[in-house]
């Protein structure tokens, strides 16, 4: 083994993820290290099988005289994130992490270091090779692509697992088990629009950005403004008072980002211009006195703007673009009742796109409760159906619902009590997570999340805590005696 980890324990974890590092393995690129888990099943005399994604299964049997005990899945994803530093020289298609110490932590010489989930996959491994544990009829499953799309945890087929108890090892803060996460879908609306003959007085932008944005699960209840929406609110208030003709509007590049800028392209009487931009002010006065806190950096600007080629809307086009950007629902609709801080239903207003006939607008939304992800379909639904939009609805990801009386809960508190004399933290995420899908697949699965403690993760600062590793394979092992 490297210096830096010889004298690391549990030896065997560290002896697997050294040999990890050394295997590309961003994601869609998992093959050499599902081969390097089949080479040490074999090794290890285990059966094994793959699937047509990649998706690898292996199987230990129980340890002598728990044959009768219930079967367990332990479950990692064979994928990292692959980011570096632009001043660093790595090609990830063939290159090694170089992995370094400091004090507690591993992290990798100014790349993505891949203990997300490498430290998940090297305990599996570990608990192949071992020989010494107690457990009942063990089943190993590395997945392949959760990173960008779950892929793999989507395309397991429904005889590929046996087992009605899975242990998760894709969490990052020891001490604390994820019950829960959300399921998510997207509505995309397509509004027709009609535009006017000509155009009168000049072209305008109003742009408005600055706004941190951040991921639509993880961040909704940041209290982040919408620049979408917040644009939209500028519109709608100073129609009332001051003439223009909106000609377009842009906002929002992803669905699962918080929009930071928004902006409309208008015509208006440049004699007018400065009743036009008082309006505006003051309706951004409000918006920047109730974002302060989390918005400081939040602008807005009005400037002249080259020739657009798109014509003004007509009036009746335009009332119904700004009413629907105004009136379509963003940010947290329900919090979990049980589960205290756990965001239920959220909806993120995406997008905004202006093509020459329709606008486009994307709302991606998310639950931890099917029925709540449906509710909030249903609202953008009737939205357009009241003002003429179509809408597509494609199905979308299921969620994980917290289960607070689950047995394997119950049992990895009980040990978890046991071990460390205190409780651990039960939580959920606002955001997709394999066993969403696997839970769905599997009707009865009774699922729970754990792992060491990750800092950063899909970042060239991710570094895993060498203490929480040793503390999270006791209390694996621990589990899996107490379940046999
Ligand atoms: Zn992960």
């Amino acid at each position: 083994m490297s210096p830096i980890f010889d004298d690391l324990n549990p030896s065997l974890i560290w002896k697997h993820f050294e040999e990890i590092l050394k295997i590309p393995h961003c994601s869609g690129n998992e093959k050499e290290l599902g081969d390097y888990i089949i080479s040490q099943a074999k090794n290890f005399n285990l059966g094994w099988k793959r699937d047509d994604v990649g998706n690898v299964v292996v199987s230990k049997n129980a340890s002598p005289g728990m044959e009768k005990a219930p079967g367990v899945i332990l479950q990692g994803h064979l994928d990292m994130v692959c980011e570096k530093n632009s001043d660093i020289e790595h090609d990830f298609s063939k290159d090694p992490i170089q992995p370094e110490k400091k004090g507690d932590w591993i992290s990798a010489k100014g790349t993505t270091l891949g203990s997300d989930n490498g430290i998940g996959v090297a305990a599996a491994l570990a608990l192949m090779e071992d020989k010494s544990m107690v457990h009942g009829p063990l089943e190993f499953l590395f997945t392949v692509d959760e990173e960008t799309g779950l892929t793999g945890a989507t395309k397991i087929r429904s005889d590929f697992l046996q087992g009605k108890i899975l242990l998760n090892l894709d969490s990052e803060d020891e001490g604390t088990f994820t019950i829960g996460c959300a399921g998510g879908a997207d509505s995309e609306i397509h509004l027709p629009v009609k535009r006017r003959d000509g155009t009168e007085g000049e072209l305008f932008c109003l742009k408005l950005f600055g706004f941190r944005g951040g991921h639509s699960g993880i961040d909704i209840d940041q209290g982040r403004g919408n620049a979408i929406k917040l644009l939209a609110r500028m519109l709608w208030q100073t129609e009332k008072k001051a003439s223009f003709s909106l000609a377009s509007m842009e906002g929002g590049n992803m669905r699962n980002a918080i929009p930071r800028e928004a902006r409309a392209n208008l015509y208006a009487d440049p004699a007018r211009i400065e009743t036009l931009r008082a309006s505006f002010q003051e309706s951004f006065d409000k918006i920047y006195n109730e974002f302060k806190s989390v918005e400081s950096e939040a602008k807005f600007t009005l400037e002249k703007s080259k020739a657009d080629e798109l014509l003004p809307l007509t009036e009746e086009s335009q009332k119904t673009l700004i009413n629907l950007l105004v009136t379509l629902p963003h940010g947290v609709l329900s919090m979990h009742q049980e589960m205290k801080g756990l965001v239920e239903t959220s909806t993120n207003l995406a997008v905004v796109h202006t093509h020459p006939e329709h606008v486009q607008i994307i709302s991606s939304s998310r639950s931890s409760v099917a029925s709540g992800l449906e509710a909030t379909r249903d609202t953008i639904a009737a939205l357009c159906e009241t003002i003429g939009a179509q809408l597509a609805q494609p199905e979308g990801y299921p969620g994980w619902t917290p289960d607070l009386q689950s047995t394997i809960l119950q049992t990895c508190k009980d040990v978890y009590n046991k071990m460390f004399q205190k409780e651990a933290e039960v939580g959920a995420v606002h955001a997709g997570l394999e066993c969403g899908i696997i839970g769905e697949k599997f009707p009865g699965m009774d699922m729970i999340s754990f792992g060491p403690t990750i800092e950063h993760p899909h970042s060239p600062e991710e570094r895993v805590n060498i203490g929480s590793v040793e503390k999270f394979w006791n209390f694996l092992t621990a589990v899996l005696a107490e379940l046999a």
